[in-house]
């Protein structure tokens, strides 16, 4: 039979997805002998079952009273037994912490005459017996019944006037539990219920429940929390810190969760219990004072904590209660902290002879050193806060505030820093969100339009910010306070902490970006940071297998990509090198109507691109460069259709433009992604890539140790780069230029057909951002606004196939052709330079599918050689466990 339920002896941490967390970690610290009021944990899957059918298993009930019966006896006494009664807690705990966003119920097992039982136990202390009472008739009603908690709140109000909760007499709080019992009658038209057991029962699934309460949905949502885990249920012995001034309850660190810094890092609460301490009904105290209130429990507390360290080597965060000058602990967990803590405690602990280098890789993510890169406002000068929202995607931007799409543009043209603030931003936007620095919302979560998109672009958001009160129409929006802000008021927004400030707040370089480019000073207050970083991304390096490459195309850029420790470039565009006053040249190669005249305009290209290729290899040294012939649509290089229309039909076209026109006519196209592009255009104009090819060797052949690598873009079939290749190796073995010849596989045919394109070619680079389009079959500059955020909401996908390689459709065309490829050619070089080369998870895909390298935007470059790293590690780790 099927087990739902497991005491507190039972369990360990590894059972979180039985268990819950806090389940788990009870059933940790009880095993490490510490002191837990004894309990049980009922089961995530006894909470699927009840959720599934709408029904408690088979036998759960059974199960329950037989836990409770040795609890009971352990106890030495019965849950709500009049003259001595045992009370409990019934606490929710799911597998990942979802911070207040479920329920607790505590003194369970009182009523009219347990009560007075209770205040015998506690020497006669009748306040603290009737304060018990009307704190489970206040939990209760709000959880279990559903009543309105302001209700009860207002009534304690009410009561207390200007005085503390501690301040009531024990007779008010009786008159209290009797206005409570009143509310719950009138409320759900039935008594309170004074069965100790029917309150027990009611509450377990009122925590069932409240999995799918809607503020826990959207929580699980936002967070990537599986909808379907459900939570677990623990029933825990109470212990009371609202016995007077010699108890009292408080949460406490390890260590500092912002800086990493050891210490003692918490707040305490005399004569209080639970949530009392978080909630700010009183001001608490910092744990340090505990030491002179109650130094033996504050140094047992200090000890337990440095086991828990020990135990979890991490940093672990704790609730504890103290009833009259016994200590109990009531929760642990390896606690949450900053990017910047993540580092520091990792090494921290590596230092402590806590974990070893290997482990304090795994302790950080890629996501933490991409944070710890953006730019952040510096603490400089007067900072004034306007509000807080969602912070949707992390930066800092400056800028006039505007209030539509289309000022976002005109302001943006006329080169001022804009921040777009919508009430909430939908695909009209797209245009304004493009120009603007950042971008503000007062509605919506994190996968609103605003955010999703935002994210996408890498663009600094804020999103949600409620207490914002935004009119388009009249542009302006109100802050708390009633701070007005006006069109062409500068704000800045930081999209890591969702903090708005009125003004201008300076921004600063990341102390890591300064690391990265050499450039660190050494200052103390980030001396430690820096060294973290440093330390475990050469761990990093020595750990990866996989090599990391720059998407680079200008000398400047190369440059800062080796700073960042890029091994080559995987991807240099060559379209920006026709663009600009070489317009004129490509205009003139379309509209040749002679072969003289397209090698005239092919001849006058070549020296230009030569020098572009001599300032990359400069730049590269002797690194591999990966340079890709030229791949968008021509009619990009060519004037706008429309502009030229007019011009011809109000008769102020030159010769030039009426014949220009007709050539843009005649290359329009409905589907230019899918139209003359990439290799397609090389074999259609004769001699543009052999131009390209003879430049790049001309260059070569200027910079000794240059190792060029000549990429042909869009390849559908080994045909196409049969030509290419045949012509290109003319040219090189002409110049005497030793360059790899390989081609871009983004066109699904290609990976389909890998093992026939191998042949022709020494080396593979997925495309993933065109082969994630076409496998998908739509168009990311039209679907990402139109429609994805939609997709995220409706679970379609968990995250954008543009953002994270997807491994079933998209992944599955990778392998193929990685493992037909090298069937073909076993030296075949494979990497990939789609923008999922610098992603995590992609990263960790990119590993598993064996790629020799992959190749991302420059400031991406430390992210992949981290993740590359954390990859290595991950598979050692698994076979070690097999
Ligand atoms: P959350 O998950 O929101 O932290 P908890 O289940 O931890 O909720 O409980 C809420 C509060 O009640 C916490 O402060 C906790 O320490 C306290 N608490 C829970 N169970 C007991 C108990 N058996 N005795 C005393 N205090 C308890
Ligand atoms: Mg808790
Ligand atoms: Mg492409």
């Amino acid at each position: 039979m099927a087990k739902y339920v497991y005491d507190f002896t039972e369990g360990n941490k590894d059972l979180k997805d039985l268990l819950g967390g806090k389940g788990a970690n009870l059933a940790e610290m009880t095993n490490l002998g510490l002191p837990v009021p004894p309990g049980f944990t009922i089961t995530t899957e006894a909470c699927r079952h009840y959720l599934a059918k709408g029904a408690l298993p088979d036998g759960l009930e059974e199960e329950i009273a037989g836990h409770l019966a040795s609890l009971e006896s352990a106890m030495g006494k019965r849950l709500g037994q009049a003259d001595d009664p045992l009370l409990v807690s019934v606490r929710s705990g799911a597998k990942f912490s979802m911070p207040g966003m479920m329920e607790t119920v505590l003194n369970i097992g009182l009523n009219d005459e347990s009560v007075h039982g209770l205040a015998k136990q506690a020497g006669g202390n009748e306040r603290f017996a009737w304060d018990s009472y009307r704190r489970l008739i206040q939990m209760f009603g709000k959880t279990v019944l559903g009543i309105d908690g302001e209700r009860f709140e207002h009534a304690l109000d009410e009561l207390k006037g200007s005085r503390q909760d501690t301040e009531l007499s024990a007779e008010e709080l009786q008159g209290l539990v009797e206005t409570y019992k009143g509310i719950v009658l009138e409320q759900t038209g039935k008594d309170f219920p004074a069965d100790p057991r029917e309150q027990m029962r009611l509450a377990i699934q009122a925590v069932f429940d409240s999995w799918n309460a809607p503020r826990a949905v959207l929580y699980r949502r936002q967070e990537r929390i599986p909808a379907d885990l459900g939570t677990a249920v623990n029933v825990v012995a109470m212990v009371f810190g609202n016995c007077g001034d010699d108890s009292g309850t408080g949460v406490a660190f390890t260590r500092d969760p912002g800086s990493g810094q050891q210490g003692v890092y918490g707040d305490y609460l005399p004569n209080a219990q639970g949530e009392d301490v978080v909630a700010g009904i009183r001001n608490t105290i910092p744990l340090q004072d505990l030491e002179r209130l109650d130094k033996k429990s504050y140094d047992e507390l200090m000890a337990i904590m440095a086991t828990l360290e020990n135990h979890y080597r991490d940093l672990c965060d704790i609730e504890f209660t103290i009833e009259r000058g016994k200590l109990w602990m009531l929760q642990t967990r390896v606690g949450k902290r900053t990017a910047a803590a993540a580092f520091r405690i990792a090494t921290q602990l590596v230092d402590q002879g806590l974990i070893t280098m290997d482990e304090a890789l795994t302790r950080v993510t890629g996501d933490q050193l991409a944070q710890l890169m953006f730019p952040r406002f510096g603490t400089d000068g007067e900072r004034r806060l306007l509000t807080k929202g969602m912070n949707a995607s992390p930066g800092a931007a400056v800028g006039k505030a505007v209030f539509s799409s289309e000022r976002a543009v005109e302001l943006a043209g006329q080169g001022e820093d804009v921040i777009l603030v919508r009430r909430e931003t939908n695909p009209d936007d797209l245009a304004g969100m493009i120009a603007a620095r950042g971008i503000l919302t007062s509605r919506g979560g994190k996968t609103s339009h605003a955010a999703v998109v935002a994210r996408g672009m890498g663009k600094t958001c804020v999103c949600g910010a409620e207490e914002l009160e935004v009119s388009p129409a009249e542009r302006r929006f109100t802050a708390p306070g009633g701070v007005e802000v006006r069109e062409g008021d500068v704000i800045s927004i930081d999209g890591t902490t969702g903090e708005v400030f009125l003004g201008e707040v300076p921004v600063v370089d990341s102390p890591v970006v300064e690391y990265f480019e050499g450039k660190f000073d050494g200052r103390q207050i980030d001396d430690e940071l820096v060294k973290a970083v440093d330390r475990i991304m050469r761990h990093a390096d020595s750990a990866r297998r996989l090599g990391v490459r720059a998407n680079a195309d200008t000398p400047e850029d190369a440059a800062r990509a080796r700073r960042f420790g890029a091994e080559g470039i995987g991807l240099c565009r060559t379209e920006h090198m026709f663009l600009g006053e070489r317009r004129q040249l490509v205009e003139d190669l379309v509209l040749a109507s002679t072969d003289e005249e397209r090698q005239a305009a092919l001849d006058a290209l070549e020296p230009l691109q030569k020098n572009d290729f001599i300032g990359i290899f400069r730049a590269m040294g002797d690194l591999p460069v990966t340079i890709r012939l030229i791949d968008p649509p021509l009619h990009e290089f060519l004037p706008d259709i429309v502009d030229l229309s007019v011009k011809v039909a109000r008769g102020e076209a030159s010769d030039k433009e009426r014949r220009l026109l007709d050539a843009v006519r005649r290359l329009h196209e409905q589907n230019p992604m899918l139209g003359l592009r990439g290799v397609r255009l090389g074999l259609v104009i004769p001699g543009l890539f052999a131009m390209q090819v003879r430049a790049i060797a001309e260059a070569a052949r200027e910079v000794p140790g240059a190792r060029p690598e000549i990429m042909i873009p869009l390849v559908g079939a080994v045909q196409e780069l049969e030509i290419v290749r045949e012509e290109a190796q003319k040219i090189l073995a002409d110049a005497g230029v030793d360059a790899l010849i390989g081609t871009m596989i983004e066109v699904p045919r290609a990976a389909l057909t890998a093992g026939q394109i191998a042949e022709a070619a020494q080396f593979f680079s997925f495309g993933t951002n065109d082969l994630t389009q076409m496998t998908w079959g739509f168009s990311r500059d039209d679907v990402e606004a139109a429609f994805f955020s939609r997709y995220l909401e409706l679970g379609v996908f968990g995250v954008s196939p543009f953002e994270t390689l997807d491994r079933d459709g998209v992944g599955r065309l990778v392998r193929i052709a990685a493992e037909e490829g090298r069937k073909a050619r076993p030296d075949l070089k494979l990497g990939i330079c789609g923008e999922h080369g610098g992603d995590p998870e992609s990263v960790h895909f990119c590993h598993d599918a064996g790629l020799d390298y992959v190749s991302c935007s420059p400031f991406r470059i430390p992210v992949a050689r981290l993740e590359a790293g954390r990859a290595a590690l991950a598979e050692k780790n698994d076979s070690d466990t097999r």
